[in-house]
């Protein structure tokens, strides 16, 4: 038995046989023409490759969805980008032929992603390499390579690009393992979206002489077994058999309210990206939104997204949840979140620097954008706007007048909008936290955004791993800013949300529904294991002072 171990990205137990895919990059050599030559075949291959991204989309539409597809849209933008293009002509006119002159641009320009702060961006670093080898492959007239299974298997490979993804037979495939890769990467993506139990970053190769043999992939701890002896095989089939049981158990859970024994009600929303995610939290019992991260239609646009296409957006989300409550997080860039068209200066320390509603005060024509966008969806379905990283009252007010003028302007010109939509903030500072009392006057709602609230409050950076062991999340100092929120919100008669990690930590479900936090936001496979703890609670029982004395 051999024993691996990296990062989980979907928990559930996976055994089966392994397959392990070896990308070939051998190709027959071609002869190098003159420069003028070269260059005419990394046109043509661009082309081919343009061509081919674009067919790929449509069957991507099909299969696995429009969030998934758009990664084929990006990829022939890519393609046609002008910088790769200059570096890869650059290279020829050095003495380079195409397919090594792409090899090299695709390369450096990895690199350039790679050095990002931010995981999302660093993640797409793999997808520049996929376009650069696909290129490269047209150069050197290779034969696309297709992963056959013969039989349901868990997947082995150094990473796999979005090609090789969505190319896959779904049906056949029972988990992934990745050398390298993040909880960012297409793989991972992929796994959470279809449920299956995956590890990445085992930072080691899985030997070929393992092709074939029988594997568990344990998406708990993170632990990759592979030919396992027959005591830890049964034990393993044994944990299965519990959780397939317990999952199956769950989904009995759907529709349910999240309520507990004594009566009390706490919703469960769910964290998403981008719209197509409302469809995970819908199967997965999901009551509503709590957290549209809108900054990552900025970090996947190449220049500000217009109205129209953030409108479109946040209509499509809000137009899928008919009637369940949508929150759109105005957007969070900045700190490890870096769109390089917002040019912003470079910063000692940028957690604390010039980020998301901070961003604004600056450049308030973005907030007035965004909150057009805003108000526009919100004809279409039930939707609500927040703020993240407030400080300070007049922050609040801020917004509250661009939101007034925004309406003033929508109706002028006759555009239907929601005048009543709620307003909250995000609590995920110390300072908000501390003065909630006064926050609560002008904020409809608020929502703990306790991976911010952690890490101002211990300032431990959250982006640093090596910190994790410091970062309790359940030190007293955030429960109690927690509490006092809540309770200062309640005082006002408004309602609090918990969005960040914390939501989903079942060893605090007791402490928030002793607090009366009337709702939990977190991502779509967590809901149903959250609901099934509520309604274990008896709230009036539940007893605070244990968690914050
Ligand atoms: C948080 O800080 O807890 C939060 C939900 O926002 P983000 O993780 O996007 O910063
Ligand atoms: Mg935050």
């Amino acid at each position: 038995m051999t024993e691996y171990s990296g990062k989980s990205v979907f928990a559930g137990i996976a055994i089966g046989r392994l397959k392990i895919v070896r990308h070939d990059d051998s190709a027959a050599p071609v002869e190098q023409g003159t420069a003028e030559q070269e260059k005419e075949k990394f046109y043509a291959a661009r082309d081919k490759a343009v061509a081919e991204l674009n067919d790929l989309y449509d069957k991507a539409l099909g299969s696995v969805g429009e969030s998934e597809a758009e990664i084929f849209s990006m990829h022939a933008m890519m393609a046609q980008d002008g910088d790769l293009e200059d570096a890869v002509l650059a290279k020829i006119d050095a003495g380079e032929s195409a397919a090594r002159a792409v090899d090299e641009a695709g390369f450096d320009l990895s690199q350039m992603f790679i050095r990002m702060d931010d995981e999302y961006m660093k993640a797409r670093a793999v997808d520049v390499i996929d376009v650069a080898k696909r290129l490269c492959g047209y150069i050197l007239g290779k034969k696309e390579e297709e992963i056959v299974l013969d039989e349901p298997s868990i997947l082995a490979s150094s990473d796999f690009t979005p090609s090789d993804v969505v190319k896959l037979d779904k049906s056949k495939v029972l988990g992934f393992v990745t050398t390298f890769g993040s909880d960012n990467s297409h793989t991972a993506i992929l796994a959470r979206t279809l449920a299956l139990p995956s590890v990445v970053n085992i930072r080691d190769s899985i030997d070929l002489p393992f092709d074939g043999k029988t594997c568990i992939v344990d998406g708990f701890t993170g632990k990759v077994l592979v030919d396992p002896d027959p005591k830890t095989l049964a034990a393993y089939e044994e944990k299965k058999r519990k959780t397939d049981e317990e999952r199956l158990r769950r989904q009995e859970l759907i529709g349910q309210k999240s309520v507990t024994e004594d009566g009390v009600e706490m919703r469960i929303y769910c964290n998403i990206g981008n719209s197509e995610d409302v469809k995970a939290a819908l199967a997965n019992g999901g009551e509503g939104v709590g957290l549209f991260r809108s900054e990552f239609l900025y970090l996947e646009s190449s220049d500000y997204p217009s109205e129209q296409k953030q409108y479109e957006e946040y209509s499509r989300a809000a137009k899928l949840l008919d009637g369940k409550l949508l929150v759109i997080r105005t957007m969070d860039i900045g700190a490890d979140k870096q769109a390089p068209y917002f040019h912003l200066p470079k910063e000692e320390n940028p957690a604390l620097g010039l980020r998301s509603v901070r961003i604004c005060f600056e450049r308030p024509q973005i907030m007035y954008t965004q909150l057009r966008a805003i108000y526009r969806a919100s004809a279409d379905g039930n939707v609500a706007a927040m703020v993240p990283m407030i400080i300070g009252v007049n922050e609040v007010r801020w917004v509250k007048e661009v939101a007034a003028k925004v309406r003033e302007d929508l109706g002028k010109e006759n555009i239907p909008f929601n005048a009543e939509m709620q307003i909250g903030i995000m609590i995920e500072t110390p300072a908000a936290a501390l003065i909630a009392d006064e926050l609560a006057e002008e904020a409809d709602f608020f929502s703990i955004g306790s991976n911010d609230l952690t890490q101002y409050t211990l300032a431990v950076d959250r982006q640093n791993q090596a910190l994790e062991k410091i970062a309790d999340p359940h030190h007293k100092a955030i429960l109690r800013l927690i509490r006092y929120a809540a309770d200062c919100a309640h005082a006002k008669g408004k309602w609090i949300g918990v969005c960040g990690e914390l939501a989903r930590d079942l060893g605090l479900t007791e402490f928030f529904a002793a607090c009366r936090i009337d709702e939990l936001s977190v991502s779509p496979p967590y809901v149903l294991p959250l609901r099934e703890k509520i309604r274990s609670l008896n709230a009036e029982k539940a007893d605070a002072d244990a968690f914050t004395k």
